[in-house]
């Protein structure tokens, strides 16, 4: 069971978008995908149609210990992967955690009463570096991290890393970066080509070969609540994430043999 964190503290950078994605890509190509919503936005919820207004249970009440994630979980129809919701009853977890036990741990203790009921689970972060974020470092074994190529993007990239690294040498040694995915890609602007060259000449192996291009199609999509591959399966969007799904499946079948 692969336990992959989507962060990255800078927002808009395609996170959510990955996700949904991702966990539709990764179900079409035969895998069992939970997609757990870490964000009070509850983006990722809606993109995967689920009413985030109308929900008995979200990941806010598994967080503070009221509900195991058995019981928030749902099926996106749409998408075909299960989903542990949020919506804006999460932003209060902060703060009602701050005197609590184990807090940096509640999302991997849940995920470990699963069982191994999923190859794939996906978590969407918010767009902080705050206790929900380092949930999921905890319970992650890998992170994702979407950029934008642009001026600006390698500048948070250092405190993510550092707060990897924190997260690895007191709550979760076997975190690695798994990669940085470059997303809302524009080919013909030139800045974010020599970003991308820069990414590379840093970060090597690191960068998925994958690029997600800047596609109109991902933008429509969650409108709908679907996943781009039910709403306009030939796009450019839907081409690459179905690209994203084959190069993170060859590469864990890498590390098992
Ligand atoms: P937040 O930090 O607020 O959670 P995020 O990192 O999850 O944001 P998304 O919500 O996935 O980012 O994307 C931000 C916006 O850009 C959304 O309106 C989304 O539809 C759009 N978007 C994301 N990826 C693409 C893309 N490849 N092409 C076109 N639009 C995109
Ligand atoms: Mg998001």
């Amino acid at each position: 069971m692969k336990i992959l964190a989507i962060t990255n503290q800078k927002g808009g950078v395609g996170k959510t978008t990955t996700c949904v994605n991702l966990a539709a890509s990764l179900v079409s190509l035969g895998k069992r995908v939970l997609l757990i919503d870490l964000d009070p936005q509850g983006n990722a919820s809606t993109g995967s149609g689920v009413d985030k207004a109308h929900l008995k249970h979200s990941i806010y009440h598994v967080l503070i210990g009221e509900k195991s994630l058995k019981e928030v979980i749902l099926n996106s129809e749409a998408g075909g992967f299960d989903i542990a919701p949020s919506n804006r009853e999460l932003a209060g977890a902060e703060v009602e955690l701050v005197n609590e036990l184990a807090r940096e741990n509640r999302l991997k203790v849940a995920i470990a009463n699963l069982g191994n009921a999923y190859d794939f689970i996906l978590l969407d972060c918010p767009p902080a570096l705050n206790l929900v974020t380092v949930n999921a470092l905890t319970a992650a074994n890998s992170v994702m991290i979407p950029m934008q190529c642009e001026y600006y993007a390698l500048e948070g990239l250092s405190d993510l890393v550092n707060t990897i690294k924190k997260v690895r040498a007191h709550l979760n040694p076997v975190l690695e970066i798994e990669g940085l995915l470059r997303t809302l890609f524009d080919n013909r602007n030139m800045l974010a080509n020599q970003v991308s060259t820069q990414l590379k000449s840093h970060f090597g192996d690191k960068v998925y070969k994958t690029v997600i291009p800047r596609n109109i199609r991902l933008a429509e999509a969650p409108s709908y609540g679907v996943p781009v591959l039910n709403y306009d399966k030939s796009s450019k969007g839907a081409v690459a994430y179905i690209e994203l799904a084959q190069e993170i499946i060859n590469k864990e079948n890498l590390t098992k043999t």
